[in-house]
């Protein structure tokens, strides 16, 4: 293979940034055409590095990648967004950190996901002017919607009948993916969310992410809500949310 045939490029964002040996940073980058891809970015660290902006969390670019035998290699960068918002107050960074990371756990190496890639480069930008929090619970919902494996909200998850009209309270199953009955609760993980909050949740699965400010949630459902999905995306992707928590323990101490 020539080497021509070993560059690659990729319009991503930085999903993940860690360092790596003596100099170098270790990236995770999510691109429109290849989905989740891990390259390191050599000598990233050094203060003179011109890749040092393209390794920063959140960064959008455009990489030319050389794919290596065991790792591939950053080659070139050429950032096209930095996203400074993100960085503005801790609400906001907790919120991507929160996307990036969910987005990471919820897919596979080198599958394209062009939808997912849209969807959370548009939430970047809408975090500018929406509640933090509340997008957050908005693209996981929408994220699960792109992979199918969306929480069912509207009837019982495991009978499929009606949920009890007029309850003060519902249950959750988390190992069920949804919303469970009277009669369905033997699962071994539940949470109880009060009425509103799973109502809002239907809502929030079909609003217009641009319009969700239009939406009044208070932090009580917002922590509910978050505390669902979070439960749920942990038990379905294997693997615990940690941005979330530190988000989820900020609305609390909010309240
Ligand atoms: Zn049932």
């Amino acid at each position: 293979m020539s080497d021509d045939h070993k560059l690659y490029h990729a319009d991503a964002i930085v999903i993940r940034s860690r360092e790596f040996g003596e100099s170098d940073r270790l990236i995770t980058l999510f691109s429109r055409e290849r989905g989740r891809i891990e390259a390191v970015a050599k000598g990233a660290r050094k203060p003179k590095s011109r890749q040092r902006a393209g390794v920063q969390l959140f960064t959008y670019a455009d990489y030319l990648i050389y794919r290596g035998r065991n790792l591939d290699t950053v080659n070139q960068v050429s950032p096209k967004e930095s996203f400074p918002h993100l960085w503005a107050n801790l609400e906001q960074t907790l919120s991507a950190a929160g996307m990036a990371e969910l987005l990471e756990h919820a897919t596979i190496v080198h599958q394209p996901q062009g939808e997912l890639f849209t969807l959370t480069i548009t939430c970047f930008y809408l975090l500018e002017q929406m509640s933090p929090s509340l997008l957050l619970a908005a693209y996981a919902l929408r994220l699960t919607t792109v992979l199918g494996i969306i929480p069912v909200l509207d009837c019982c998850v495991v009978c499929g009948s009606r949920l009890e009209a007029s309850l003060e309270r519902y249950i959750f199953d988390v190992s069920a993916g949804g919303a469970v009955c009277l009669h369905c609760r033997s699962g071994s993980r539940h949470l109880s969310l009060r009425a509103g909050s799973l109502a809002f949740m239907r809502r929030l699965l079909i609003s217009d992410l641009r319009q969700l400010d239009r939406l009044r949630c208070p932090a009580w459902m917002l922590q509910e809500i978050l505390d669902t999905l979070q439960a749920f995306c942990e038990h379905t992707f294997e693997k615990p949310l940690k941005s979330w928590k530190i988000g989820n323990r900020m609305i609390a101490a909010k309240e």
